[in-house]
């Protein structure tokens, strides 16, 4: 079968498993049953972790409907459901260290929250009378597999960290029943929210790297949280020891922008879970929500000491 085509050749005038890459794809269908296997249910890839949870949300409810949505969970996931609103959806944000608010048809935590990094209460969450999705980027399945503590659904950016090299764009759900994997992915195929196979096959590559890179990584922001902590420029570390993802807080704006534009080592960029470190003050993203000296760190696979001292050398301008 040529898994560069998009289409393949009935057989014998029979429809077979692969006949038109938006229903299903031999690469995709490859990394779904990798996916799958680490966080232990179905797993169903979309274009981005944005067009997941899009496909996820039209799956499970309608017009009307409320999200319980982790307050502090990542910006973009608030600002997707409040797009979602033009066609009646609505959602409510709550701490999710604690049980959600009544009331809601749909409830979305994030493990950890990215960037205030709080986990949530996943025993309160389960007992709520609503499927419970994880946002479990951050965690990766290396550290946290969300179905088996009861959750409905995990779902990731495959482009942070199964991702792992700044070339892959790419989401996913992963369920727990069979059948609502199926209403998911009719869904895809009838919206087109379909993902790219040469990305899929970029995620089989990641993959084989994935808990080498994860445990480094973990290895790493355990080293500089503590190293962050006793810094007298550092005001709050926020690091909950789940991943590769930190961050911290300097005394102001000017602190935060003199730091994130003094690193050599460490690249001043967005995104986050890469072989490469990465930092950037994210309040001129996040707005009022997010403190201006809030700087988030994405620990990469460089070496700890080197990546310190670009760290301390940044933080003598702050
Ligand atoms: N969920 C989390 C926790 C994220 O950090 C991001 C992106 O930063 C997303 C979802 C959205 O993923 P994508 O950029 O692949 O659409």
């Amino acid at each position: 079968m040529d898994d560069r085509a998009i289409l393949w050749p009935y057989e014998g005038g029979e429809v077979r498993d692969f006949y038109y890459a938006r229903y299903a794809h031999p690469t995709v269908a490859e990394a779904e049953a990798r996916l799958g296997e680490l966080d232990g249910g179905e797993a169903i890839l979309f274009p981005s972790g944005t067009g997941a949870a899009t496909a996820l949300v039209l799956t499970l409810l309608k017009p009307g409907d409320t999200i319980a949505l982790a307050a502090g969970a990542y910006f973009g996931t608030g600002k997707l459901f409040e797009t979602l609103g033009q066609w009646g959806l609505q959602h409510v944000e709550f701490d999710q260290t604690g049980p959600p608010p009544e009331g809601a048809q749909l409830v979305w935590l994030e493990a950890p929250s990215n960037p205030f990094l709080t986990m949530p209460d996943l025993e309160a969450a389960v007992a709520y009378p609503a499927p419970v999705v994880v946002d479990s980027t951050v965690a990766t399945p290396i550290c946290l597999r969300p179905l088996e503590l009861g959750a409905d659904y995990a779902l990731h950016s495959v482009t942070k960290y199964l991702g792992g090299h700044d070339d892959v764009l790419l989401g996913a759900v992963v369920c727990r029943d069979p059948a609502a994997a199926g209403s998911l992915r009719h869904v895809r195929a009838r919206t087109g929210i379909s993902p790219s196979s040469e990305e899929a096959w970029r995620l089989l590559r990641s993959l084989r790297t994935l808990e080498v890179r994860v445990r480094r990584q973990l290895e790493t922001a355990a080293i500089l949280a503590d190293r962050l902590r006793a810094h007298p420029k550092v005001t709050l570390v926020r690091y909950p020891g789940i991943g590769g993802l930190i961050s911290f807080d300097v005394a102001d704006g000017g602190a935060a922008r003199r730091v994130e534009t003094s690193t050599r080592l460490v690249l001043n960029a967005t995104s986050l879970g890469s072989v490469q470190s990465l930092i950037e003050s994210r309040h001129k993203w996040e707005g009022e929500r997010c403190p201006e000296g809030l700087l988030r760190f994405s620990v990469g696979l460089e070496d700890p000491d080197e990546l310190w001292a670009d760290l301390a050398q940044a933080l003598e301008r702050a």
